[in-house]
């Protein structure tokens, strides 16, 4: 599958940037017009990011998304993450405390000619049909429209969770045009979710984790290749692989030696891990936490940019991918909790500390930690995680993690 690749480099665009500055590159909100709109034949055309085919959906998407779990409310920002090509919107209900998407609905509000513009995803907090109705039709309103690109069922981890139940519910919303293709995001079993959902046919898009840590297993090249086969549009998120066991601080060794080795050729370590996700031409779009104009721009023009990594650069991050495994849960959660009596959602955990430690989200880090259940988080530090690690592909230190947890999200 080929992409429609402008001939814009990083380099160029960085110069331009640094040139003018990327504060007056960027127009001011509401004067900028999409360069491919433009009818003046002696107008430079901005370069705009990519496209790729979404699945069978007929529907071309950025290769970059803009990820909205935060607060959107820098109107700013969305209105440049357009003008660069970034059309695909990506929110929930519960981001940002439900602010992601009332951010999205201020901007439809005031740039109503917009919307037509935008693949706008949100996703469901609930498998329960009824239930999926109410918070569809809330997330509608919230956002300031009629219809969503695309919805998706919040996380499933088998893929049994997408049953007939579910169907019926998403041709019906089709149906009534509030929703125009339905599937799910998950980051956990995902193979197994992924490899389901080749064989349903009814889904149209999957989100799911996918980075440079856990791209390159047979089973998971397998599970990509089914549904890429069958069709289904796949939106790539959590490509920055960030270690859910790690803290935020100084780099080390490892991570220095990576940072070097992109920088001399001109990318950042963020640029590079984007890169060989999109050098996987099965992956229509990257999802991205882009909560400045600094991310968006450095993002936006790796995009742009069709330079490739080398063999030598993508076998440079497998290998750092091996010696940093135990920093990285890859949410196979059917390995270690099934070894666990206790119920403890040892993947979901690993989660919030990421989400605490790393995307310095503390507050949602002790909400979502607050949802296990108190009998459950009460026993966790008492656990005895010893087969659980044994049997981690990862070699995670759960028990320590799972400690650590208990002080840090109560
Ligand atoms: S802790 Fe280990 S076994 Fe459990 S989900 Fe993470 S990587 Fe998989």
């Amino acid at each position: 599958m080929s992409s429609k690749t402008d001939k814009f480099s990083r380099r160029d665009f960085l110069k331009t940037a640094g040139a003018v500055g990327i504060g007056s590159m960027l127009s001011p909100i509401g004067s900028l017009t999409n360069a491919q709109e433009s009818s003046n034949p002696n107008e430079t055309p901005i370069k705009v990011v990519p496209t790729r085919p979404f699945g069978k959906t007929g529907v071309d998407v950025s290769i970059l998304s803009l990820g909205g779990a935060f607060h959107y409310s820098n109107l700013l920002l969305m209105k440049q993450a357009l003008n660069m090509g970034v059309t695909y919107w990506d929110t929930a209900p519960g981001y940002g405390g439900g602010q992601s998407e009332a951010g999205i609905g201020k901007y439809f509000e005031k740039f109503p000619e917009d919307r037509k513009k935008v693949f706008l995803v949100t996703k469901a907090d609930t498998f329960d049909p009824p239930r999926m109705t109410k918070t569809l039709n809330q997330s509608l309103e919230s956002m300031n429209t009629s219809f969503v690109d695309l919805y998706f069922l919040h996380g499933i981890s088998y893929p049994e969770q997408a049953d007939k139940q579910i169907k019926a519910w998403a041709d019906e919303a089709k149906i009534q045009g509030k929703i125009r293709f339905f599937g799910f995001s998950t980051h956990s079993n995902m193979e197994d979710c992924l490899l389901g959902a080749a064989k349903l046919g009814w889904i149209d898009g999957i989100m799911l984790t996918y980075n440079f840590r856990v791209m390159h297993s047979d089973r998971m090249k397998r599970a990509v290749d089914d549904c890429y086969r069958a069709g289904i549009g796949l939106t790539a998120m959590k490509t920055q692989s960030t270690g859910w066991g790690s803290k935020r601080g100084p780099l080390n060794d490892k991570e220095r030696a990576l940072l070097n080795r992109f920088e001399r050729k001109g990318l950042t370590t963020g640029q590079a891990k984007l890169k060989v996700v999109w050098d996987d031409d099965r992956i229509a779009s990257i999802c991205a936490h882009m909560t400045n104009m600094q991310y968006l721009t450095e993002n936006a023009s790796a995009a742009m940019d069709s330079k490739k990594l080398s063999d030598d650069d993508i076998d440079y991050l497998k290998d750092y991918a091996r010696e940093t495994a135990s920093n990285y849960c890859a949410g196979c959660r059917h390995i270690c909790e099934s070894t666990i009596d206790e119920k403890v959602p040892v993947n979901d955990i690993m989660r919030y500390l990421m989400y605490s430690r790393c995307y310095g989200d503390s507050e949602g880090a002790k909400a979502a930690f607050k949802e296990v259940p108190s009998e459950v988080r009460e026993r966790m530090a008492l656990v005895d995680y010893r087969d659980a690690e044994n049997r981690c592909p990862q070699g995670m230190p759960i028990g320590r993690l799972m400690r650590e947890a208990v002080i840090e999200l109560a």
